[in-house]
């Protein structure tokens, strides 16, 4: 039988903690093989990081085209010891499906397999347009040889996609309460204030960066970066550590540095913002104070898929399943849907991420049911 539960069973036995692959990808081409679907994996490398395997798998040729994405990787397990039941055990204690992976995301993948193999199934085993699998096993280590070279790849083929889900677990305390649709972006900076080093004694002949630095934290942590929108909260500017590295109580220091990170909305590109906390650095120094910001690089951009007739669909499949009208966040860390938004509308709906990356990560099987007709609803409509 190949419901959620035993394909994500035979996925969480595979031990595939980043980079490796550990017979995951194999469970999948071997399922969606033969389902009919055409399958590729593909193998991506790059000098320093590992070789990481990945899979694409298409079924029909026409559009529309819907795709599921996600990760066979895991983080690793921790303490095994402290797992009550094996980490890649798969058991099932009290209803609930243990191991690393059942949420984070082996248990949406299975979801979105089984949904599939049964919409074809009721369907002459072909669909009215095209579903596709994009999965990777390098999500959750530094992400260089995943879903960022697989789309290129795709793309190289002349793979075009309407519409994606990734299967990541969206819902934060029960199945349906939550469709992320899009994610703020970060970026991470460091401001330095240059003084004059002297004796505490003589501050005349000094210059203290340390007050300085005080009074433009305040300052550039004092105004809001803008209103938020419909979509996303406010972006917010975040001071994270103040560093003089002074062991001397008797020395002025020459300089002192403080870390921030800002999460920023669609209001900003990094560009824009970047230039906005400059001009009010520049605003906050007034000529006197010597200052400024070394930027980190930033491969983390805001994205939004705007609520239209794709999310609509998806929520009235999770309405139907669960009586929950699900909530449209754009709250939390990053994801692979960065990446696919480039190429189509991209959402995120998976299980609920309460145990995620935790010991005893766990979903109950009720849930992984309620996901795979949720899903099975989504293709309904999708093609319907
Ligand atoms: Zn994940």
């Amino acid at each position: 039988m190949n419901d959620a539960l035993s394909i994500a069973q035979d996925l969480l036995r595979c031990p595939s903690v980043t980079p490796a692959d550990a017979g995951a990808l194999g469970v999948l081409e071997r399922l969606l093989g033969d389902a009919g679907f055409d399958v590729h994996r593909i193998t991506f490398s790059e000098e320093g990081t590992s070789d990481i395997d990945n899979l694409y798998a298409r079924i029909g040729t026409e559009a529309p085209h819907i795709s599921f994405a996600g990760h066979t990787d895991v983080v690793p397990p921790g303490d095994e010891a402290a797992w009550s039941h094996g980490a890649f055990s798969g058991d099932v204690k009290g209803g609930l499906l243990y191991g690393r992976g059942a949420v984070d995301m082996k248990g949406g993948i299975a979801c979105a397999v089984a949904a599939t193999l049964d919409y074809l199934a009721a369907n002459g085993g072909k669909p009215k347009g095209s579903i596709s699998f994009l999965i990777t096993g390098d999500e959750e280590g530094i992400a260089v040889n995943g879903t960022v070279k697989l789309l290129q790849w795709a793309a190289a083929r002349g793979e075009t996609f309407d519409h994606c889900i990734v299967g990541e677990p969206s819902n934060v305390e029960e199945m349906g309460d939550t469709i992320k649709i899009g994610r703020r972006g970060s970026q991470s900076g460091t401001l330095i204030v240059d003084g004059v080093q002297g004796h505490v004694a003589y501050p005349h002949r000094a210059s203290n960066p340390v007050p300085d630095i005080a009074a433009l934290i305040v300052a550039l942590s004092g105004d809001p970066l803008d209103a938020g929108n419909a979509q996303f909260q406010p972006s917010n500017l975040e001071f994270t550590s103040v560093d003089v590295g002074n062991t001397a109580t008797n020395v002025i220091p020459a300089q002192a540095g403080a870390k921030f990170n800002i999460r920023f909305n669609d209001h900003h590109t990094q560009e824009s913002l970047r230039d906005l906390i400059d001009k009010r650095l520049v605003a906050a120094t007034g000529n006197r104070i010597r200052a400024h910001i070394v930027w980190e690089p930033c491969n983390a951009d805001s994205f939004v898929t705007r609520p239209g007739a794709f999310t609509d669909l998806v929520v009235s499949a999770i309405e139907e399943v669960t009586g929950r009208k699900p909530d449209l966040n754009t709250g939390g860390g990053t994801s692979d849907a960065r990446f696919i938004t480039r190429y189509c509308p991209v959402i995120e709906f998976g299980l609920v991420g309460q145990t995620m990356h935790q010991i005893d990560e766990r979903t109950p099987v009720s849930d992984l049911e309620k996901l795979t007709k949720i899903y099975r609803g989504v293709l309904e409509r999708y093609f319907g």
